[in-house]
């Protein structure tokens, strides 16, 4: 059998979970559209699709504790009954489910939020009010009133959120609860409350129902929790009746990287390595796990008894059943990218995926087989082609993939070049598997021209984009971000000219001089500031950064701080992981020249030479037209798709998106 650990039963008493893959909690923000049939499709196909154990997106025990106003919970019959649509469908589907009971503290976004003591959050506009003792005894009792209806709701169990910073782990730490009754003051009174919330959850549900608390291992703040702490609490935990323990990396505010792409694959799985001999509950690990041979070594070194994907199962809710089958290389990754998961949910935007548009879209977005299978022409295998390409064929249409290169991917095959984004070579290697696995015919090495598409039925063109031309004076002597990433000797004094994506990706492998901390997860912990909880609390040591291969000076035209377009809970790390390596970031930049002598720049009128001996242009890029103009010409329809289509604001989520939605109608 594959992955014999991780398709290993887990019994926890009164039931038996088929395996040991848990998917992990996601706000998706489907519970708020109201829309329960499609809430129930999103987690049933994932039940179909094999996983374990799925845990729900945080719900609110109670109006103040919810993360935001308006968060879903179980307030009312009504909601009971619309998450018994969702229960039964898991059900029905063979799956299990627990209902995360998410209190936010002074995380949530209320100016009625509430927490320990009246200590604001940096990364919240609201200051929390400081509970009295009937506040706190509302508290346990709401979130054990939501336990209890998630019971009465059909939900195998509950996990109560301990971790991540939000209200339970607020008492935990000094930092936030300056408390000095009984609550606060001394760890076994800063950790009364959740023990006292296990407690009494368990005495409410009974014994037939899963309790899941997530702890927090290592805080990632000034004056966290220490380890001994840690382990008491884990130990508390069990006694007050917990059926397992989940884990959970890093509050909200910290500013350390605890599941972007650039952070190593199963950081900190040491952790709950030491954590599970402390108790005798079954521990799950989590973060950065994305493939089931990592989850699968995990388990056989004894690391945890579970493991936790989340956004994996975004990627592709069919994860568990494709390894059982001996189809692993046709998981679609999870690259870590945050870009249509996250930074959806942060900008109030339904989640989904960059690598799959259905995620979130079940209901919506069907790849149902056409009615006339026809012949189809892709010219471009970069991911709005492929993406197209797979999703035709998947309807049955015979389709023919072409590129003028002899390799799949196009632009991911650089981005996959960038320290940190090692995550894409996954990405192209799921898509060259996945082409192969639909028999798409693929033609490649060759520029395609119209002769070559007259004989099709329809005819996709995505043929990407080139970089923009800038115009400015001496720019023959500059390099393209293209040649850069592809190897071309690079001085120490170098001027990226371009601020966006490209320029950033750029930046961080001019620094890096080839040597990626995500590759080397020590360095990778010693340059974000990552210690031993064991010896310092919180786990938070001054970083010690890598010197910079190079000097680089990163320019925009906008007067504004380079990096404010980049993703929105990802822009930061990029930003200080240029600052760590001493990248001089301006805005408000206007280029003079190029010459030997340096770049020529003006900033608020002022002139100056930047004293350079290379520039990188990453100025953004225009559409590859000339085929789809062509065509025109000739008469021949076709569809332009990807970065062919539109350029600008282009990325990999909206060049698949686009792909798969014009391969669904056609
Ligand atoms: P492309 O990927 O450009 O593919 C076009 C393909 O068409 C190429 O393979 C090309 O060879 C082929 N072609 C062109 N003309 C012809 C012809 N006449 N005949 C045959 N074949 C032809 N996006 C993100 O979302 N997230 C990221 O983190 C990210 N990082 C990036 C990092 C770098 C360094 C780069 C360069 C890009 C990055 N991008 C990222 C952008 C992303 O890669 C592009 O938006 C995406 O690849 C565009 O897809 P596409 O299919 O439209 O075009
Ligand atoms: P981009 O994000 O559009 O950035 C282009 C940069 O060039 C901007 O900084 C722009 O800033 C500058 N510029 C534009 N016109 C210029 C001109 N005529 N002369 C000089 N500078 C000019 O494009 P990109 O960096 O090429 O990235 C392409 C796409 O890939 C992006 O849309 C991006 O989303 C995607 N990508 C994403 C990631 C990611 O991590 N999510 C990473 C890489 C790429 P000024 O106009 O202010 O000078
Ligand atoms: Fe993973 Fe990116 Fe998809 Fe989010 S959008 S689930 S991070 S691949």
């Amino acid at each position: 059998m594959p992955y014999p650990n991780l398709l290993a039963p887990l019994d926890l008493g009164h039931i038996t979970l088929k395996n040991r893959v848990l998917m992990g909690s996601m706000h998706t923000g489907l519970e708020e559209t109201g829309d329960w049939n499609r809430v129930a499709e999103f987690y049933a196909s994932r039940a179909r699709g094999g996983v374990g154990l799925m845990v729900t997106g945080g719900m609110a025990p109670n109006r103040e504790g919810g993360v935001f106003p308006g968060a879903a919970g179980l307030f009312s019959d009504a909601d009971i009954q619309n998450q018994r649509l969702v229960t039964d469908r898991v059900h029905q589907a063979g799956g299990r489910i627990a209902m995360q009971i998410l209190h936010a503290g002074r995380y949530a976004y209320s100016k009625d939020c509430v927490s320990a003591s009246a200590v604001k959050s940096p990364i919240s506009p609201f200051p929390p009010t400081a509970l009295d003792e009937a506040g706190i005894e509302k508290q346990i009792t709401d979130i054990v009133t939501a336990a209890t209806r998630a019971k009465l709701a059909g939900y195998d169990g509950v996990e109560v959120m301990g971790s991540e910073g939000y209200f339970l782990n607020q008492f935990l730490v000094t930092h936030v609860n300056r408390r000095t009754d009984r609550w606060g003051g001394s760890y076994e009174n800063r950790m009364r409350l959740p023990v006292e919330v296990v407690r009494r959850v368990r005495a409410a549900v009974g014994t037939d129902f899963i309790v899941i608390y997530r702890i927090s291992l290592i805080d990632l703040i000034p004056n966290g929790s220490n380890w001994d702490e840690v382990v008491l609490l884990a130990k508390a935990i069990e006694a007050a009746g917990a059926s397992l323990l989940n884990t959970g990396i890093g509050w909200h505010e910290a500013r350390v990287p605890t599941i972007a792409t650039s952070v190593p694959r199963a950081a900190f799985a040491h952790l709950t390595a030491r954590l599970r001999p402390e108790v005798s509950i079954p521990v799950i690990t989590s973060n950065r796990i994305n493939t089931p041979e990592l989850a699968e070594a995990l388990l056989a070194d004894r690391a945890a008894d579970m493991v936790s994907m989340a956004r994996p199962f975004l990627a592709d809710p069919d994860f568990v059943a494709k390894a059982a089958s001996g189809h692993a290389a046709e998981i679609a990754p999870c690259i870590a990218c945050n870009q249509a998961c996250l930074d959806h949910t942060f900008s109030g935007k339904l989640t989904s995926c960059l690598v799959n548009p259905r995620a979130c879209h079940e209901t919506l977005l069907n790849f149902d087989q056409a009615a006339v299978r026809k012949s189809l022409a892709v010219v471009g295998a970069g991911p709005a082609g492929m993406m197209a390409a797979l999703v035709a064929a998947k309807r049955g249409h015979r389709v023919v993939l072409f590129d003028k290169t002899d390799q799949l991917g196009g632009q991911l095959n650089l981005a996959k070049l960038v320290p940190g984004k090692e995550e894409f070579h996954g990405l192209v290697d799921w898509f060259a598997a996945s082409v192969t696995a639909a028999g798409i015919e693929t033609r490649l090495g060759g520029t395609v021209g119209v002769e070559d598409l007259r004989d099709f039925d329809e005819v996709i063109v995505a043929t990407g984009v080139i970089p923009r031309d800038p115009g400015i004076p001496g720019q023959e002597q500059a390099l393209s971000y293209l040649e850069v990433l592809r190897g071309a000797p690079v001085g120490q004094q170098v001027a990226v000219i371009g601020a966006g994506g490209i320029g950033f990706d750029v930046a961080e492998y001019l620094v890096a001089g080839g040597h990626s901390v995500t590759a080397d997860p020590a360095a990778w912990r010693r340059e974000w500031g990552v210690g031993d909880p064991a010896q310092v609390a919180g786990g938070l040591v001054e970083p010690a950064p890598v010197a910079p291969a190079r000097q680089v000076w990163l320019l925009q035209r906008k007067p504004e701080k380079p990096g404010r377009g980049l993703g929105k809970t990802t822009g930061w790390i990029h930003r200080a992981a240029l600052q760590m390596k001493g990248v001089k970031m301006l805005g408000g930049v206007s280029y003079l020249e190029i010459s030997a002598e340096g770049l020529r720049i003006s900033r608020d009128g002022v002139e100056e030479t930047l004293p350079v001996d290379t520039v990188v242009l990453c100025a953004g890029q225009v559409p590859a037209r000339g085929l789809a103009d062509q065509l025109a010409t000739a008469g021949i329809a076709a569809h332009v798709i990807g970065g062919a289509d539109v350029a600008a604001e282009l990325d990999a989520k909206r060049a698949i998106d686009q792909a798969a939605r014009l391969a669904a109608r056609l």
